[in-house]
């Protein structure tokens, strides 16, 4: 049986970026596509031979992309907050990396993929350790997907990179692709940026059939990435440019293109920005993990003036501390208003651009993050029946309820890949209940076994990574 849904209005943006509403909405599914959009009454007589999901109190939404986030990290969640960055990472999350198993990022990924999909996430793009082990849990619940082949010069190999990018890119039915994750330029050297970048244009060439490969990084995160970076590649007797921003410095070096994405994009002036414009740079803003962090907050306002190829994230579970993008939405529309004085910033229409297509254009996969006809059927609808959804008569109401009102627990229905995936607030792949148990028992076990010696021991990872 194939699916239709009903609302009461559907929202969404094209691929041209026009908004559009369609009122009374119904969708008509075949396979993994929506074939059809439009009126209800216009387009009932294509409906035989569907289930139809939905019913006229629902707002129907493209599912949501979080553009940046490492999803096994579920399993540090709030087992370390309120410190600075470099104690949380060298003394708390690295030793207890240090210790993951394959089992580990498979059930933290479990997790992390079923509270995207309650909060109404249908596509993530994820930065972590066996990689494999989250495209399979993310799989498993029926989620679309990027993974990371990870590369950290001196920990993990480009080689071993380039294999799992041969091996998995977009396998498992063509709902799994693997992005190059060259961690940072702090973490990465010259070398190992540049040969990436090599393998990455001649794959994509070779390969003209399958979607790009793209390198995925953190960028211009911290206020001493240019000091970091130069430091690191001296360690290999790399010569540096004279850059002064970690932007320029990509340029530099030939990584700045179409196919970078970018996460993150704090410490970036006016100089940069149109770098990244002009390069036509994939972009993740993580505003919410930034303000968490302590870190400085990116110039959001100025960004998404200059650029669309940009898209939201949660950043990982563990420095947010939640995977529910709704979250970081409602902190973007109204953090820049506070910091510039300027209720104009940052329109709630904008939020809900840059957690839809932008994110789309942002991690590159076409067809997701719209309703338009032929594009994906990943699909969500939320239940305007809530007291922090009233008064909601007029539709015209029902895109600031989304930026300014809405929680991820709203969600009603989620459809992914043509298949309904949460049906009445209820995850149908998996049972929750068994993956909630297996975290405690994992995170139990990683944080009793931890011991002052561990300090720094990401290093284990590499005898790990290659056994
Ligand atoms: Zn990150």
């Amino acid at each position: 049986m194939e699916l239709a849904v009903e609302g009461r209005l559907a929202i969404y943006f094209d691929n041209d970026f026009d908004l559009k509403f369609v009122k009374n909405p119904l969708l008509i599914i075949e396979e993994d596509r929506i074939v059809e959009i439009g009126t209800y009454d216009k387009i009932k007589h294509n409906l035989s031979g569907h289930d139809v999901v939905g019913d006229k109190n629902q707002l129907i939404i493209p599912g949501l992309i979080n553009s940046h986030t490492h999803l096994a990290m579920t399993v540090f969640r709030g087992i370390a907050d309120d410190i600075p960055l470099k104690t949380w990472l060298e003394e708390n999350i690295w030793p207890l990396e240090a210790k993951l198993t394959e089992e580990d990022v498979y059930q933290g990924a479990l997790l992390g993929s079923m509270e995207s999909i309650l909060s109404g996430v249908t596509t993530v793009n994820s930065m972590y350790w066996y990689p494999e082990f989250e495209a399979k849990a993310i799989s498993d619940v029926g989620l679309k997907g990027i993974i990371a082949a990870p590369v950290i010069t001196g920990i993990t190999t480009l080689e071993d990179a380039i294999d799992i990018v041969k091996e998995h890119h977009n396998s498992l039915e063509e709902t799994i692709r693997v992005s190059l994750a060259l961690h940072s330029p702090y973490t990465v050297s010259i070398s190992d940026f540049k040969a990436a970048h090599k393998f990455m244009k001649e794959y994509n060439s070779e390969n003209p059939e399958n979607p790009e490969v793209l390198i995925h990084t953190h960028l211009a995160e911290s206020e001493t990435e240019i000091k970091d970076s130069k430091k690191f590649n001296e360690k290999y007797e790399i010569p540096f440019p004279n850059v002064k921003t970690p932007v320029q410095f990509l340029d530099e070096i030939g990584i700045l293109d179409e196919n970078l994405m970018a996460a993150h994009c704090i410490h970036v002036n006016n100089k940069d920005i149109n770098l990244l414009k002009d390069k036509r740079t994939k972009i993740s803003l993580n505003p919410l993990s930034n303000a968490k962090l302590g870190n400085h907050m990116p110039p959001i306002p100025e960004i998404i003036k200059s650029t669309r190829l940009v898209g939201l994230g949660t950043d990982g579970p563990s420095s947010n501390n939640t995977l529910d993008l709704f979250d970081t939405i409602r902190f973007l529309a109204v953090y820049y208003k506070g910091l510039h004085h300027n209720p104009t910033l940052i329109k709630a229409e904008e939020a809900f651009r840059l957690a839809t297509i932008g994110g789309a254009k942002a991690i590159g996969w076409e067809g997701i993050g719209t309703l338009e006809k032929n594009s994906f059927a990943d699909i969500v609808t939320i239940n305007l029946k809530k007291p922090h959804l009233t008064p909601n008569f007029d539709d015209k109401y029902l895109l600031n309820h989304f930026a300014y009102s809405m929680k991820g627990n709203d969600v009603t229905n989620v459809i992914s890949n043509g298949k309904i995936i949460l049906e009445n607030s209820t995850l149908l792949n998996r049972d929750i209940d068994i993956t909630l148990d297996e975290i405690e028992k994992i995170t139990h076990r990683l944080v009793s076994t931890k011991s002052e010696n561990d300090a720094n021991s990401a290093l284990l990872f590499q005898s790990k990574l290659h056994k």
